[in-house]
């Protein structure tokens, strides 16, 4: 998985956005895919760093600058998205955060039936002329890795349903589907734009799942996988590698024979293999040696 809690997406709180202000905290229950109808793929249409972000002046240049000040960044905007997906300035396609995760975003609206305001993470991603192949497969690719991201972060079953005022929620669609079910209002995205590429919710479950399901496959070590780690390591371990410190005390310990070599290197000279463990057996044979050598051995 491309995110992990070692690598966090890039984060530029939306604070002076009236939903940031205003919004109550939320129980994640999925995450909810949009896309913005409009063509124009940079991130930095959107998302702006508050005036006062400590991190304000590298985010403008991660991002790029908005000149047109028409970012969603401000209180006359009566919408928020707890991450966006689109272009960074230098043009690679990123996700960036915008509000805390477990903030209710004011995103698909509402049904006949409820809202997926409440409970569902909600993205944008940001839309091009929809005719290009490459900009798309990366978009869908960011969505994916960033869904998968928040399924672990959350305990979330991407191929899962939540009850709801008698319904049964997707954990993972689109604002399409919110509509059809009742909980969100009346859009299409992203219905009119994955089938160009042969994309829907149901491909983007399952990437979401194949994601999920390698990166545990990952940090699911066998004991046989790790006796091959294991053995890897003493391998890489067992050469003549040392510190000087120990320079006077080793030329001793071969001097005396108290340390034999076991083997020798590719390049002739005997393996004395300083670094790896000592065993409570070759122990035994120190002690003994030594004790010899000082004709205390009975
Ligand atoms: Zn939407």
């Amino acid at each position: 998985m491309k995110y992990s809690e070692a690598n966090r997406p890039l984060v530029c709180m939306q604070t002076q956005s009236r939903c940031y202000k205003e919004t109550r905290k939320m129980k994640v229950l999925g995450v909810l895919w949009h896309s913005t109808g409009a063509n124009n793929p940079q991130l930095r249409r959107y998302v702006q760093p508050s005036d006062d972000d400590p991190n304000r002046e590298e985010l403008l240049r991660i991002l790029g600058v908005n000149k047109n000040r028409n970012d969603w960044n401000h209180v006359s905007v009566g919408a928020g998205l707890n991450c966006w997906i689109g272009k960074l300035a230098d043009g690679t396609v990123a996700t960036v955060q915008t509000m805390p995760w477990d903030f209710r975003p004011w995103g698909c609206g509402h049904g006949k039936k409820g809202s997926c305001n409440s409970g569902w993470i909600q993205f944008e991603m940001a839309e091009d002329s929809l005719n290009d192949p490459v900009y798309f497969g990366a978009v869908y690719r960011e969505a994916c890795e960033i869904t998968a991201y928040l399924c672990k972060l959350y305990g979330i079953d991407p191929h899962g349903t939540v009850r709801v005022n008698g319904a049964d929620i997707p954990t993972i669609l689109c604002h399409h589907d919110s509509y059809v079910l009742g909980f969100g209002s009346g859009h299409v995205d992203v219905t009119h734009w994955f089938p160009r590429f042969g994309k829907s919710m149901e491909t983007a479950r399952d990437d979401v799942a194949a994601l999920l399901a390698a990166d545990k496959e990952d940090e699911d070590v066998s004991f046989e996988k790790f006796m091959e780690y294991m053995n890897q390591y003493r391998g890489s371990i067992q050469d003549n590698d040392s510190g000087t410190w120990s320079q006077e005390a080793r030329d001793w310990a071969v001097r005396t024979g108290m340390v034999a070599g076991m083997g020798t290197l590719p390049t002739g000279e005997p393996n004395y293999a300083w670094e790896d463990f000592l065993t409570r057996e070759q122990m035994a044979m120190l002690l003994y040696r030594f004790a010899q050598m000082m004709g205390k051995a009975s």
